[in-house]
């Protein structure tokens, strides 16, 4: 088992495969993406040999992020890569959506237990403004398709102060009687947005506040869990969570690490830097990758800094995933 100086345990992987995205969300790619870099990919073979190494030492689940992954055309291949490698039990997909619709019996097929769709508002014209697409019908008839074909489905939604903070009830009403999860996400400061933060940083604490008031319960966590705290109401057939990373011991429990679409491992979403893995991988010698990971792991720091305004190199999150 995967295990750090701190006694926390990481059986959970999130797994970029591209920093290409075709949405232009503001407090993450306002200008689009700009094609600065290599656009060298883990290929199938490197994810398998990834895969393999991380269920070995324990990991369980893994979430498949980007930039956009739906944007690789491979991407059933690697859902059924990562779910058919002994020792992975859920395999889940971060998505801003825009193929689920067409995609989504495909996904399920290979192996995808879940999905997270990034829906920050369900005002077609707000959304847009968000987003840089006009996409949201096409979007909710996705995540209905879904929850039909019997996939999990959670709703990240970031709080922004200038824009959706006061869709809150709309999104509570859209779970009254659809079982899905929302999960409110508190604005997080990148090398990029640093004046759209500030703008912007909206706390879940006030609307945690408000769920408690209105009889919503907290539930207690699972070992796989991610990183929200959930809520439910007798009322209600969804759930809600909240996203807090400014809340004090955020990072207590944290049980999950990240390998960016180039093969680095990152210890930390705010790491200083990642950790290439790609020489070992392509040495093809299962035991040395295995004995990497836990001998970097021996790196990770007891919290990010993100509370003082350091936020590592991550420019923006569509370089790792969120
Ligand atoms: N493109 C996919 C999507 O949007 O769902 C996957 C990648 S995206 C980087 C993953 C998640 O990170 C999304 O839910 C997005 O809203 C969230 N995110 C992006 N930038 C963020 C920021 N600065 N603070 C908090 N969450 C952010
Ligand atoms: Fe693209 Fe997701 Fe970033 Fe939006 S949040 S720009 S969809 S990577």
């Amino acid at each position: 088992m995967l295990e750090d100086k701190f006694g926390r345990r990481f059986h959970y992987l999130r797994l970029s495969i591209t920093d290409v995205c075709n949405f232009s969300c503001n407090y993450c790619l306002p200008d689009g993406y700009q094609c600065d870099s290599s656009r060298d990919f883990l290929t199938l073979d490197e994810i398998r040999h990834i895969t393999q190494a991380f269920a070995r030492l324990g990991t369980s689940k893994i979430r498949i992020t980007g930039g956009e992954p739906s944007l690789r055309k491979d991407l059933t291949d690697i859902i059924s890569i990562c779910a058919n490698t002994p020792g992975i039990e859920q395999v889940a997909l971060t998505t801003n959506g825009f193929r689920l619709k067409r995609d989504i019996s495909q996904w399920k097929n290979a192996g995808l237990d879940a999905i997270n769709v990034s829906v920050d508002s369900l005002d077609p014209r707000q959304f847009a403004d968000i987003t840089g697409q006009n996409k949201l019908a096409i979007i909710l008839e996705g995540v209905e398709q879904a929850l039909e074909a019997g996939v999990k489905v959670k709703i990240n939604s970031i709080l922004l102060k200038q824009y959706n903070h006061n869709q809150f009830d709309t999104f509570l009403n859209w779970v009254k009687h659809q079982p899905l999860t929302l999960r409110f996400i508190e604005l997080m400061q990148t090398g990029d947005n640093q004046a759209y933060f500030d703008a912007n940083h909206f706390s879940g604490m006030p609307l945690k506040n408000r769920l408690l008031q209105q009889g919503w319960s907290q539930i207690i966590r699972d070992k796989a869990a991610g990183p929200a705290q959930e809520f439910h109401h007798p009322d209600y057939a969804g759930r809600v969570g909240l996203i807090m990373p400014y809340s004090k011991d955020f990072c207590a429990s944290c049980n999950r690490l990240r390998i960016s679409s180039t093969g680095k491992l990152h210890l930390c979403l705010f790491a200083e830097q990642g950790l290439d893995l790609r020489s070992l991988i392509h040495a093809g010698d299962q035991q040395a990758l295995q004995n990497e990971l836990i001998n970097l792991l021996g790196n990770k720091e007891a919290t990010h800094w993100l509370q003082d305004g350091f936020t590592g190199a991550t420019k923006n999150l569509a370089m790792l995933g969120g």
